[in-house]
């Protein structure tokens, strides 16, 4: 683990730097207040300092002060130095936000035990970190398909047009919807209807942009956020989305299930606003399946038909031999 030992006095700088490094610890120095400051407030800052109380410049209770005023997940463990005894002064430092003390002169075997103490507080943090980052990232994905969630993928489309709002550019969703979904799940049961949707998504997936996103928006409905990117550009991406699908067979539960999706395009050139836009995609898509499905429809030009000239059968099974 590396630590920062800030002390103005060489010979405590020397002696703390031997222990620790005896005990296996890789040591930053800092000679002052300010060179303490300026490493822990960097990005890779070490998560362990032990600072002392009294620097030229920047005194440790200040360092810990503006340690615990900023905003940043990894936790920084502060053992504080002093020379003072006094219990007030103890007080100060605990509720300034160091998380533990020693007064000069120390016994080593003592720091060696505080400092071990610290690393057990400092895994725990990792751990509680990582608990919820891991929480934090289900809550947003759909356990399916792995794509994002309903709430998630307006949250993002949400950005985007706020976004591309200050920018003066054009998102541009997509609403795919798989056809004939229910015949699969009625006819061959709900694991393989679920293997479909979630070998959709990843067609899904690997078909739009790096920068596109997409969710599941319920059942069998997929939206896709394409930031920057006019109408004309999407139905390019549409189509891509649309051949993958259809491309070949989803292997499900020992079937081979030939698949298609309708696709409906809105741009933020006709419907600025969030609700609309994603209306204005559902109802192209609606125009996609009334036209036969299997094919990409754009809002606002309806006459100008972007769908697949052969028609192509709609969801089929074929079993496998
Ligand atoms: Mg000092």
């Amino acid at each position: 683990m590396r630590v920062l030992i800030a002390d103005d006095n060489a010979v405590y700088r020397r002696l703390l730097q031997h222990a620790l490094e005896l005990w296996g610890y890789t040591v930053l120095i800092a000679v002052d207040g300010e060179a303490a400051w300026h490493t822990l407030d960097a990005a890779d800052s070490p998560p362990m300092a032990i600072i002392d109380w009294m620097m030229p410049g920047l005194d440790g209770i200040e360092i810990v002060k503006r340690l615990r005023a900023r905003q940043r997940s990894c936790y920084t463990y502060v053992l504080l130095l002093t020379s003072r005894s006094e219990l007030n002064d103890v007080e100060l430092g605990l509720y300034a936000g160091s998380d533990d003390y020693l007064t000069k002169p120390f016994e080593l075997p003592e720091l060696k035990a505080r400092l071990f103490a610290g690393s057990r507080v400092l895994r725990l943090h990792e751990e509680l970190h990582a608990t919820i980052t891991k929480l934090h990232e289900i809550a947003r994905h759909d356990s399916l398909t792995g794509l994002l969630n309903r709430k998630a993928i307006l949250a993002g489309l949400n950005e985007e047009l706020e976004r591309a709002r200050r920018a003066h550019t054009a998102v541009t969703v997509m609403m795919i919807d798989v056809d004939h979904f229910k015949k699969v799940n009625d006819l061959y049961g709900h694991p393989a209807g679920d293997a479909v949707l979630a070998e959709v998504g990843r067609r899904l997936k690997f078909s739009i942009r790096a920068y596109d996103s997409a969710g599941r928006y319920g059942g069998e409905e997929f939206l896709v956020c394409l930031p920057d990117c006019d109408s004309d550009a999407a139905h390019e991406v549409a189509e891509r989305v649309r051949l993958t699908i259809a491309g070949s067979e989803i292997l499900a539960e020992k079937l081979a299930i030939s698949t298609s999706a309708s696709i409906g395009i809105a741009s933020s050139t006709h419907a600025p606003d969030m609700e609309d836009l994603v209306r204005c995609a559902d109802q192209a898509l609606y125009q996609a399946k009334l036209a036969g499905r299997n094919r990409v429809c754009t809002y606002g030009s309806e006459l100008r038909d972007h769908g697949s000239i052969v028609s192509e059968p709609a969801t089929t099974l074929v079993r496998m031999p």
